[in-house]
């Protein structure tokens, strides 16, 4: 049974209200891409109004900046309470607005948990240091809230990218407009409800639904706005990091795109390292910035391989993201599954071999099958572009020097794998490759605990671990004069 969908207004103040200019958009399910609610439309007028309420929430006298550090810590806490008691509810709207399977959905959340956990922790650890300063001084560093933060999601994984931006913002003492991707706004405004009732005081979390050159471009150029986190495509990151250069010089964090490499070496353990690999690249039907879409597999066990792979893919049950057994669910909409369903005709055209998989899944919805590709060399468009789509791209190598130099020849840098039982070969691979986050003889593993960004294109700054509300802060150090040194 559908989910009742219970909020589709915009938040401002710890309210529900209307858009000002009265309109809505429709949302859709990717099952069967019927609308399932009307939202609230914001616009600039709306996020003028929003700001305006996180300003006022941010003044030095109001109740949130009043709170002890601890008390934010336990807001949060009773937040991640809320998420659990309403997990399976949170679960099955997130995969109704968003097509993530409902063998996955509280997998996730109840990672997500874990973070939220991590971030209350954080909150009263937030500390300056004593400076041994020069001369007859003594110096002293503040850790501060930056202000009003514009937080912009994607559509993939909403409720995840939700709770990291907006929980390491309150941990940090910040206060906030949310802009939900246009495609999935409902978990968003759930979970705002529920931070509502955990206590958050009123004006620290708004929310604007919205679209991104309305809503989002009111926001990322809005001179009262302190900060943007951002997640997303690397062309929008880099119109978020102009907005910010040409106003107020906002401070931006930016997780943007990947076309992360993934190597098996000739001594991995295959029966771990095929089905990690597929896995890593078709989990939430690809629609990962950690994806990994471009496997590099050593000669020696290249067909092997590529035998036990297509044997995992064709396994793979594809069906209503509803039902607990479905293994894999449709792509967000229409426009992402011709998206991928054209890289998919590029692959064939410029030469590689499609061994299964690939095609549209029915007439309704927005269904791909797992497809795998080999025969792929780094020149062609499915080796070089993320397809953000359920697509294994299988190239061949030799060497592991040749392979860190071939996986390093592309603009992205998030992530990178290794399957193999040589320390000496993962320590190689680990060292001299460019991504923010490498995993060995494991694939996806991610914690509120280990920071989380990427090199190059693929990002600016990093989101969790102990460091992460840095981003949120600005650091400020006080000097005091001192009639004598002692
Ligand atoms: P997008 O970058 O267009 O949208 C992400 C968010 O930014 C949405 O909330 C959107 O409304 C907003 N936005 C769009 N234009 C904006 C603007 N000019 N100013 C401010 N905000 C704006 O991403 P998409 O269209 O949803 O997906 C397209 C591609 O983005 C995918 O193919 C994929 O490559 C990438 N993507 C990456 C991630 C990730 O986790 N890194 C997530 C989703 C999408």
């Amino acid at each position: 049974m559908a989910p009742q969908i219970k909020y589709t207004k915009l938040f401002i103040d710890n309210e529900w209200v209307d858009s000002v200019s009265g309109k809505t958009f429709d949302t859709y399910t990717p099952h069967t891409g019927e609308v399932i609610a009307s939202v609230a439309e914001g616009d600039k007028a709306d996020v003028d109004l929003a700001v305006k309420a996180a300003r006022r929430a941010f003044h030095r006298n109001s109740e949130w900046r009043l709170l002890d550090a601890s008390q934010r810590g336990e807001i949060l806490r009773k937040f991640a309470d809320l998420v659990q008691r309403d997990m399976k509810y949170i679960s099955a709207l997130e995969s109704y607005n968003n097509g993530m399977t409902m063998s996955m959905c509280p997998v996730i959340i109840d990672n997500g948990l874990n973070y939220i956990k991590y971030y209350a922790s954080l909150a009263d650890k937030i500390q300056g240091s004593t400076i041994p300063a020069d001369g007859e001084v003594f110096s002293y560093t503040l850790k501060q809230p930056v202000g009003v933060c514009g937080l912009i999601l994607p559509w993939n994984a909403p409720v995840l990218m939700y709770i990291n931006k907006v929980c390491t913002a309150l941990a940090a003492g910040c206060t906030m407009v949310v802009k939900p991707a246009e495609q999935t706004p409902l978990t968003a405004l759930y979970l705002t409800a529920l931070l509502a009732e955990a206590g958050v005081p009123k004006g620290v979390v708004n929310v604007i639904n919205g679209y991104g050159e309305t809503a989002g471009v009111a926001l990322t150029h809005h001179p009262q706005v302190a900060k943007i986190s951002f997640t997303g495509s690397l062309e929008v990151g880099k119109l978020i990091q102009q907005a910010a250069g040409a106003n107020n010089l906002k401070r931006v964090t930016l997780e943007l795109g990947g076309k992360s490499p993934l190597v098996i070496m000739d001594d991995a353990d295959l029966a771990k390292a095929v089905p990690t690999a597929a896995m890593g690249v078709f989990w939430n039907q690809g629609q990962m910035c950690i994806a990994a879409s471009r496997l590099y597999v050593h000669s020696k066990i290249y067909d092997k391989f590529i035998e036990e792979a297509i044997k995992f893919a064709k396994a793979i049950k594809t069906g209503d993201p509803s039902d607990p057994t479905t293994q894999h669910g449709p792509q967000i909409d229409e426009s992402m599954m011709t998206k991928v369903l054209n890289y998919i005709e590029t692959g064939k055209k410029e030469g590689a071999k499609l061994v299964t998989g690939g095609k549209r899944v029915g007439t309704k919805g927005f269904y791909i099958e797992p497809a795998i590709f080999t025969d792929v060399t780094d020149d062609m468009t499915i080796a070089k572009e993320e397809i953000f789509g359920p697509v294994q791209s299988i190239l061949k190598f030799d060497t592991l020097e040749e392979v860190i130099e071939r996986a390093n020849d592309n603009n992205y840098g998030l992530a990178s794998g290794i399957f193999t039982s040589n320390i000496n070969n993962a320590l190689q691979f680990s060292k001299h490759i460019e991504s923010g986050v490498v995993w060995v003889n494991t694939y996806l593993v991610l914690g509120g605990q280990c920071p989380f960004g990427g090199f190059k294109e693929s990002g600016l700054g990093r989101e969790s671990g102990i460091n992460c509300v840095d981003a949120y802060l600005e650091t400020k150090t006080v000097t005091i004069a001192q009639p004598k040194k002692f």
